[in-house]
């Protein structure tokens, strides 16, 4: 590596950590005492967080330990000695839990259907399971900000919702909290951070399943935006912490029916006729969503 890469390299990990640092404050995402559950699928955003955790890890002011599981499930050509030879590698403290849920996808969903809802629920309920049988506090994934967006993206397009993907949540069977500690990392920095560090990716695609469609497009439409209008998905992600639920048309989010005026000044209230300016990037999403074809 020469100097100029190293110092590029080591600018890298400094970000990185620092935004997972961010992201768990920011959150309260780890607390003294927490045993967290690292989900390490063996691609390179599972492999990042492992290793920014330890990291953060051995220089935090409070105590917590890390463990991580993998779930084989036992995919045609899965390589089942990377991740044990990885994990022995860092001494630390692993599962490998063995599941055929292929098997199960395979005979349950007609050939050419998209397997992926059936696998993922399983998953999920493996995973769950695994938590509690290990003593988890938190679940941890490897989702990123660009996951956060473009999950922002799919919900408006195909699901009528403005929702995203949460930092911090109690799962939905209501027993555990998972985290997201790369929330505030971007996608790119994260296939860097896998170059330099040279983790043993394992390919995702081991099922034979299409990647989602949807999801590539609403990819390329982000990734065409901020070609086009560097910063783009920075500002996406500062709105998304930035939400003014009167100017929504939620009922639910926003007393509407019994409001009334208060007599105070309130810059938030509403400008009537002004027209809301912006500074660059000028936002020009009607003919933006036009530039990719969303199947
Ligand atoms: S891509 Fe394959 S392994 Fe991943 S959720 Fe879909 S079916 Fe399961």
């Amino acid at each position: 590596m020469t100097p100029k890469s190293k110092y590029n390299a080591n600018k890298l990990e400094k970000r990185l950590c620092r935004n997972v640092g961010k992201a768990i404050e920011d959150f309260n995402m780890i607390e003294d005492g927490d045993r967290v559950m690292v989900c390490l699928s063996g691609g390179k955003d599972s492999y990042a967080l492992l290793d920014i955790l330890l990291k953060l890890r051995s220089r935090a002011p409070i105590h917590f330990d890390i463990f991580a599981v993998n779930l084989d499930q036992k995919q045609p050509g899965f390589p089942e000695h990377i991740l044990p030879q990885y994990l022995d590698s860092l001494d630390i403290e692993y599962k490998i839990v063995e599941e055929d849920t292929y098997s199960i996808v395979k005979d349950k969903i007609p050939e050419g259907k998209t397997t992926c809802s059936l696998c993922s629920r399983l998953r999920r309920g493996i995973l769950y399971r695994t938590a509690k049988e290990m003593g988890a506090t938190k679940i941890a994934l490897g989702h990123h900000r660009d996951d956060m967006l473009e999950t922002l993206f799919l919900n408006m397009f195909y699901g009528g919702r403005l929702k995203s993907m949460p930092a911090k949540l109690v799962s939905d069977d209501g027993q555990h909290t998972v985290i997201r500690p790369l929330a505030y990392c971007k996608e790119a920095d994260l296939i860097r951070y896998g170059d330099v560090q040279e983790f043993p990716i394992i390919p995702c695609n081991l099922c034979g399943s299409q990647d989602n469609l949807q999801r590539q497009a609403v990819k390329a439409m982000l990734h065409e935006w901020d070609r086009r209008y560097p910063g783009r998905s920075e500002t996406i992600f500062k709105a998304m912490q930035n939400v003014v639920p009167s100017h929504l048309a939620d009922r639910q989010l926003f007393d509407f029916l019994s409001m009334q005026p208060t007599g105070e000044a309130n810059a938030d209230g509403d400008t009537a006729f002004d027209q809301p300016s912006f500074s660059e990037p000028k936002p020009e999403f009607a003919s933006d969503v036009q530039i990719v074809e969303l199947k």
